[in-house]
């Protein structure tokens, strides 16, 4: 399982959820913020920092949200983001 970041937070990106996440996998990209899905504890801290109610878990999002999953995981294999990458 994972949090998935959505639609909403599309020019919005201000960051809020980034300042909660405790094991730092929240990261910018050019349109919206992404959840690493190897790296998301499943907290749940970030969910009620998003004023724009984008995050949700991977299994209750809704319908229209579904490719946002994908679009998650592909940013990341494009990237090569990772915790490793930031520890070096
Ligand atoms: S659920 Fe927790 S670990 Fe996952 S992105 Fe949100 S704050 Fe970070
Ligand atoms: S708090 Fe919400 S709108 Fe802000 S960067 Fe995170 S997901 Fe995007």
């Amino acid at each position: 399982m994972t949090h998935v970041i959505t639609q909403p937070c599309i020019n919005v990106k201000d960051g809020a959820c980034v300042d909660v996440c405790p094991v730092d996998c929240i990261y910018e990209g050019p349109d919206q913020f992404y959840i690493h899905p190897d790296e998301c504890i499943d907290c749940g801290a970030c969910v009620s920092e998003c004023p724009v109610d984008a995050i949700f878990m991977d299994e209750d999002l809704p319908e229209a949200a579904r490719p946002f999953l994908a679009k998650n995981r592909a940013f990341f294999k494009r990237s090569k983001t990772t915790a490793s990458d930031t520890d070096r």
